[in-house]
């Protein structure tokens, strides 16, 4: 089996072959701790869970080793502190708890590692000494930039070049940059804020803080080494983030490239737009869970290729409901004979192929239904004649069904309990009772009102009320 990834840097599939077999190194730009994160947040953790996974098939589970931050210094965070009044240690903590929930509840696997940004000052500050002494960084009022000339190859990843960046204005112009592109490493902290004091090699006094590209480039070297096999995050990181990642790397690291291998995940849209905090057309994996099992959430973020974009819609996660349904269904009704992995090997190598071409799930759900379809008809003729080889067949499909599980991440509920959890009650319905409960209550017919939530809770459908109007969630 040969293992194909799309690479943007070298903007064409190619094969993968790490830099050492027994040490497989993989980080992927991890989520900023002050919210929720939206059903858009899990695509890449979900994404690269399967490539984990795979590779973890692939190279042996000890031998992978995957990265994922937690950025837990930011002026996100900092604004969301200000406006709660929460110490920001209590805000990361709560949220980075949330999303580890968050990603368990659709499978994603926990990361070899998880480093975090506050726990990486000192190789930060390591770090941009490095690049001072490079000549690839000077200090400018209280600031440390990136001297953006130091570095010929800037823009490789993602192709924009720097007139381009000035006029989309997604640089931030400041009159004590050399150059508009040159970008922040480390700024100096109010009073308020979070701050490190600078190193006395740096000329200058006071607290700071670490920009956020900086972040990545000293955890990736600090944790995994100076050029790791894949860096993977989504298509909006490919410029400036990436670009300065990699630009940083290179500078203090002699010219050595960060990655060998860069990917990105499409984005999660909502209609024709991107799904975005900043849009505010998010839907939380939250509150979403609260509506669906997390394989269906999986299955749908995994039922489009992970680079092309991806709409979300109810129809889409009920689709993705209704095909485990399916599997599931398959699943109960041969309960009694036990999977045979060993039987079901040469099928699940030809599942391993489709797989691994540039992760093509879509392409693997196909390979998953042809072997329902043949587990369907061959429960059939079982059921009609008991017979040793057709029960061996079905021991054999069953095998590739769940290895082909394991490495998707999906499959891992016992079917008795899926079905248990699944709702028999339409969404829309829930909505419409819940409208009835609301005028109920308005006219005071609290018997009625009392029925309509007695009875939904028959169905596993638990009310909240809240100042803004009831909600629902499942039991
Ligand atoms: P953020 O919290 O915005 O830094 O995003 C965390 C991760 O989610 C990054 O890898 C982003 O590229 C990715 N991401 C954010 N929004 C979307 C989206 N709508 N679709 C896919 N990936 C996204
Ligand atoms: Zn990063």
């Amino acid at each position: 089996m040969a293992l194909m990834l799309y690479d943007t840097m070298a903007r064409e599939k190619r094969l993968f072959e790490p830099q050492d077999p027994k040490r497989v190194t993989m980080y992927v730009c991890g989520p900023t701790v002050y919210n929720y994160a939206h059903i858009g947040n899990a695509r890449p953790a979900v994404v690269f869970d399967v490539l984990f996974r795979l590779l973890r098939h692939i190279y042996g589970e000890k031998e992978v080793v995957y990265a994922r931050n937690i950025t837990d210094i930011d002026d996100k965070i900092i604004k969301a502190h200000q406006e709660t009044g929460v110490p920001i240690s209590e805000i990361t903590a709560t949220y980075a708890e949330i999303y580890r929930a968050d990603m368990g509840a659709v499978g994603v696997l926990k990361p070899t590692l998880e480093p975090t940004a506050t726990g990486h000052i000192a190789e930060m500050q390591t770090l941009i000494s490095g690049l001072m002494e490079a000549g690839a960084a000077y200090a400018a009022e209280g600031h440390v930039l990136f001297d953006i000339s130091a570095y010929d190859a800037y823009g490789q990843l993602s192709g924009v070049d720097q007139d381009a960046m000035l006029a989309g204005a997604r640089v931030e112009v400041a009159p004590y940059k050399k150059n508009p592109s040159d970008f922040v490493l480390w700024k100096p902290s109010a009073e308020d804020e979070p701050g490190w004091e600078a190193p006395a090699a740096w000329g200058f006094e006071g607290r700071g803080r670490p920009g956020w590209h900086l972040e990545c480039s000293a955890m990736i070297a600090s944790n995994l080494g100076t050029t790791i096999d894949i860096h993977g995050g989504g298509h909006d990181l490919r410029f400036p983030h990436h670009e300065n990642e990699i630009a940083q790397s290179a500078c203090v690291h002699n010219g050595a490239p960060l990655a060998r291998y860069w990917m990105h995940n499409g984005f999660l849209q909502m209609g024709t737009e991107k799904m975005s905090k900043s849009l505010g057309n998010i839907k939380t994996v939250h509150q979403l869970l609260e509506q669906w099992p997390g394989e269906a959430l999986r299955w749908a973020l995994l039922s489009a290729k992970y680079r092309e974009p991806l709409e979300w819609t109810d129809e889409l996660v009920a689709q993705s409901k209704s095909s485990l349904d399916r599997i599931y269904r398959i699943l109960l009704r041969s309960q009694d004979i036990p999977a045979d992995r060993e039987l079901g090997e040469g099928d699940f190598e030809s599942f391993l192929d489709t797989l691994s071409d540039d992760l093509n799930t879509p392409a693997a759900f196909s390979r998953i239904f042809e072997t329902v379809t043949a587990l369907s008809s061959l429960l059939d003729e079982y059921e009609k004649n008991k017979s040793a080889p057709l029960k061996q067949a079905i021991a054999a499909h069953k095998g590739v069904l769940m290895m082909a599980g394991d490495v998707l991440g999906l499959f891992r509920e016992a079917p008795e309990a899926w079905f248990k959890s699944g709702l028999n009650i339409d969404p829309g319905e829930i909505d419409r009772l819940l409208a009835a409960r609301a005028d109920a209550r308005a006219n005071k017919d609290f018997a009625t009102a009392d029925k309509i939530r007695d009875d939904l809770l028959a169905q596993g459908v638990v009310i909240e009320d809240a100042p803004e109007g009831a909600t629902w969630r499942r039991a």
